[in-house]
Protein backbone atom coordinates (compact mmCIF):
# COMPACT_ATOMS: atom_id res chain seq x y z
CA UNK A 1 0.00 0.00 0.00
CA UNK A 2 1.65 3.35 -1.00
CA UNK A 3 1.28 5.93 1.33
CA UNK A 4 -0.81 8.82 -0.02
CA UNK A 5 1.96 11.99 -0.53
CA UNK A 6 0.76 15.54 0.26
CA UNK A 7 -0.68 16.98 -2.62
CA UNK A 8 -3.14 20.08 -2.04
CA UNK A 9 -4.05 20.09 -5.13
CA UNK A 10 -5.79 16.68 -5.35
CA UNK A 11 -8.26 17.40 -2.64
CA UNK A 12 -8.22 21.24 -2.41
CA UNK A 13 -12.10 21.86 -1.45
CA UNK A 14 -12.02 18.87 1.37
CA UNK A 15 -8.30 20.60 2.24
CA UNK A 16 -10.11 23.73 3.06
CA UNK A 17 -13.01 22.45 4.92
CA UNK A 18 -10.39 20.63 7.37
CA UNK A 19 -7.05 23.56 7.67
CA UNK A 20 -9.49 26.31 6.75
CA UNK A 21 -9.04 28.49 3.78
CA UNK A 22 -5.56 29.83 2.93
CA UNK A 23 -5.48 33.20 1.54
CA UNK A 24 -2.98 35.05 -0.11
CA UNK A 25 -3.21 38.50 -1.55
CA UNK A 26 -3.62 37.99 -5.20
CA UNK A 27 -3.77 41.89 -6.19
CA UNK A 28 -3.49 45.28 -4.71
CA UNK A 29 -6.40 47.42 -5.84
CA UNK A 30 -5.71 50.33 -3.74
CA UNK A 31 -3.82 50.90 -0.57
CA UNK A 32 -7.22 50.04 1.51
CA UNK A 33 -8.31 47.23 -1.18
CA UNK A 34 -7.02 43.81 -1.82
CA UNK A 35 -8.28 40.73 -3.52
CA UNK A 36 -7.35 37.49 -1.71
CA UNK A 37 -7.08 34.03 -3.51
CA UNK A 38 -6.99 30.99 -1.29
CA UNK A 39 -3.87 29.08 -2.55
CA UNK A 40 -6.04 25.50 -1.98
CA UNK A 41 -9.10 26.09 -3.58
CA UNK A 42 -8.87 29.37 -5.37
CA UNK A 43 -11.88 30.83 -4.11
CA UNK A 44 -11.14 34.52 -3.57
CA UNK A 45 -12.08 37.20 -1.45
CA UNK A 46 -11.93 41.19 -1.46
CA UNK A 47 -12.08 43.84 1.11
CA UNK A 48 -15.46 45.78 0.86
CA UNK A 49 -16.21 49.59 1.75
CA UNK A 50 -16.01 48.93 5.78
CA UNK A 51 -12.97 47.11 5.37
CA UNK A 52 -14.39 43.45 5.59
CA UNK A 53 -13.40 40.17 4.03
CA UNK A 54 -16.56 39.58 1.38
CA UNK A 55 -16.93 37.00 -1.36
CA UNK A 56 -15.38 38.14 -4.99
CA UNK A 57 -18.45 38.32 -7.04
CA UNK A 58 -18.35 39.67 -10.39
CA UNK A 59 -20.01 42.41 -9.30
CA UNK A 60 -17.40 43.22 -6.61
CA UNK A 61 -14.51 42.89 -9.24
CA UNK A 62 -16.11 45.44 -11.75
CA UNK A 63 -16.18 47.77 -8.84
CA UNK A 64 -12.39 46.78 -7.81
CA UNK A 65 -11.17 47.36 -11.73
CA UNK A 66 -13.00 50.94 -11.44
CA UNK A 67 -11.11 51.50 -8.18
CA UNK A 68 -7.71 50.64 -9.23
CA UNK A 69 -8.00 52.26 -12.86
CA UNK A 70 -8.99 55.61 -10.11
CA UNK A 71 -6.12 54.61 -7.70
CA UNK A 72 -3.23 54.43 -10.67
CA UNK A 73 -4.63 57.36 -12.45
CA UNK A 74 -4.28 59.28 -8.72
CA UNK A 75 -0.76 57.86 -8.79
CA UNK A 76 0.46 58.93 -12.05
CA UNK A 77 -0.94 62.07 -11.31
CA UNK A 78 1.10 62.50 -7.90
CA UNK A 79 3.71 61.39 -9.68
CA UNK A 80 3.36 63.42 -12.54
CA UNK A 81 3.31 66.79 -9.74
CA UNK A 82 6.60 65.59 -8.34
CA UNK A 83 8.11 65.65 -11.18
CA UNK A 84 6.74 69.15 -12.15
CA UNK A 85 7.89 70.18 -9.01
CA UNK A 86 11.27 68.97 -8.68
CA UNK A 87 11.82 70.65 -12.36
CA UNK A 88 10.41 73.70 -11.00
ZN1 LIG B 1 -9.70 27.34 0.17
Amino acid sequence: MREQTQHPGLFPKMYCSVFGHHYVVSKKVTYHVKEYTCSHCKKQLTTNSNGHLIELTPKFREINAILERIHNNRILRSKEKTLASSIY
